[in-house]
This record gives C-alpha cells, structure tokens and sequence, in this order.
C-alpha cells in the first residue's frame, strides 16, 4: 500500500514536513498527519448508518441512502444517490432481502469499491407468513413483493446488532487497512454499550408476565425483538409494507384482541396509520403511538441514534402491554 505522503501536491508536502519537523523539535514521539480524506462509505438505511458513524468515528463519512422517516422497501433511488454511491468506498447493506433496488442500484453506478453485508453471520429467521402453517393462509396477501423467505428485519436484536458493527469493523479495514485498529477499538467499545443496553432490555421486561407480552403493531417487523424477549407481536399486515392486509385478517386480529385483552396497540413511524385506527375503533383500545421499525428519528429526535431507537421502543411497549 502506497503511503499517504506519495500522492499529496507538493505544497501540502511542505507542510507536512515543516509539521514533522516542529514534531521532532518539539519532542514528540510520531508526527501527526492530519487533513486525511475520510474514507467515503453509504450505509442503505438510517439504522445501519448510525452503525457505521459508531465504527468509523471521524475517519469515516458516511451518506445514508434511506434517510429517517422512509421507507426502504419501497425505496426508489435517485440519479444524484447513484453518482454517490460511484464516488464511495465502501457499501454497506442489512442484506437478508431488505434492500431489493441496492444490486441495481450499483450496476448502474457502476460501482467498484467495497460491498459489506452486515447481517452475515447471524441466524435469520423466516419471515412469519412463510411459516409452514401459514403460508397458505397468508400467502395471497403479500405476494407480490421480493423478500424471499428471510425476514429481514435482524437489527431488531441487540445481539444481531452486535454481528453488524463486527461486519462494519471488518469492511471498514478493508477499505481503509490504516485504519484498522481504530476501527477494532471503536467496534469494541460500542459493542460494551450494546451489553449494556441488552441487559436494559432484558431488565425492563422481567417483570412483566409472559401472558401480558402482547402487542398489535402495524407491520410485522419485531420478530427478532419477539424472539429475545417473549413477546408476541400480531400484525394486519406482513413484513413487508408494500402488502396488504386481508379484511379477514382484521376480522381476526379483533377477535383476538377482544378474547385475550390486548392493550398494546401501535402505529409504526413509515406505516399507513389506516388500519391500526380502524382496529382501534372496534375494539376500543387507544393506540399508543409509534415504534421505530426500519428507521431513525430524524436528527435530535427521540430516536436518533440505534441505541436510543431500542431504548424508545422498549419503553414504549413495556408502558403499553401495562396498559399505561
Ligand atoms: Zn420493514
């Protein structure tokens, strides 16, 4: 690998001579170099380029394609997003399905750099309507999207999460091997605060009986979160946003809410608020506003950050199954 110093114009060279230079008159061990470029990465989606901002710190800038509040299975990429991507380093997607226009979009960008996945590693889970028993009953009802079998929705586990920023550190030093301990220290010390925000988790729901671990979401994203802490999420609609849910579905969603005594009721941040308000209206039980499901919060916002996305839902839900 060439160094650094190779390809700066002659006046920055100076420079940076005249910096070593003060450095060794001055006493210090390595001279600095500053004014580095950082390295140019694109994350697919809000949630992931929180991930790679953690691991990257200030060596790496990163551009979200997906920015908070959309969508991204319904994303459909810009030409300006397209140059962006051809001008980056390194890539980074959930994988797992999510991101059905990305391979598309590179082709067309041409692009020639880095591809990380970040899920690699974990263990996905089927996506709940390809279940066995299910699929004949849900099938109709949303096949017209691309997902495959695979629920995509992994970050929604801390401990997925903590497979992404291993991914990310990776991908990263490959791109950027100067940078590579860096990265590694990033990776870990972020990976101690998603301990610590796991164990949070854990901790919120211990007191709540499995039985009263239920909600009513409006897509079906929260398999993963259901799996670590028991929590059962029934929702009129399948992992994907673009399917529709069945006026039978509904029906049933009702029946349950009314046999079981559900209080739990939410509206997620992208999803049309539609038919959580009608089943609010049937069965008499208040929405309790929103999850974030496949986005961040806008910038200063109460979910802005991942840890602060599971922190927010967590509070939510554990108040909302109390019927608080
Ligand atoms: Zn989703």
């Amino acid at each position: 690998m060439p160094t650094h110093t190779t390809h700066i114009p002659s006046f920055q060279r100076r420079h940076a001579l005249v910096a070593t230079t003060l450095a060794l008159a001055l006493g210090a061990a390595t001279p600095v170099l500053h004014a580095q470029t950082p390295v140019k990465a694109v994350a697919s989606f809000s949630i992931l380029g929180d991930l790679v901002r953690q691991v990257g710190g200030e060596r790496v800038s990163v551009e979200v394609l997906v920015g908070p509040g959309s969508d991204a299975h319904v994303f459909q990429p810009s030409p300006a997003q397209a140059r962006l991507v051809a001008q980056s380093q390194v890539v980074f997607s959930n994988g797992l399905g999510f991101e059905g226009w990305l391979s598309r979009l590179l082709k067309t960008a041409g692009y020639k750099g880095q591809q990380v996945v970040v899920s690699k590693g974990i263990q996905p889970l089927k996506e709940p309507g390809h279940d066995d028993h299910d699929h004949q009953k849900k099938g109709h009802a949303r096949g017209a999207h691309d997902h495959g079998e695979t629920d995509p929705h992994a970050w929604q586990s801390v401990n997925n999460a903590k497979v992404f920023v291993k991914n990310i550190a990776l991908g990263l030093c490959r791109a950027d091997p100067g940078g590579c301990e860096l990265y590694d220290r990033n990776a870990r010390s972020y990976t101690a605060q998603l301990d610590a925000l796991d164990g949070e988790i854990r901790a919120a729901w211990a007191p709540i009986p499995a039985a009263q671990r239920q909600v009513i979401t409006s897509h079906d994203a929260f398999a993963y979160y259901a799996r670590d802490h028991g929590v059962k999420f029934l929702a009129p609609q399948g992992v994907s946003t673009e399917s529709e849910a069945s006026a039978q579905g509904v029906a049933q969603l009702v029946r349950q809410i009314r046999k079981d005594q559900i209080k739990a009721l939410f509206v997620e941040s992208i999803s049309d608020p539609r038919l959580i308000e009608q089943i609010a209206r049937e069965t008499g039980v208040k929405p309790s506003g929103a999850l974030y499901s496949d986005s961040l919060s806008v910038p200063g916002g109460e979910a802005a950050t991942y840890i602060d996305l599971m922190r927010f839902n967590t509070r939510a839900l554990t108040r909302a199954v109390r019927g608080q």
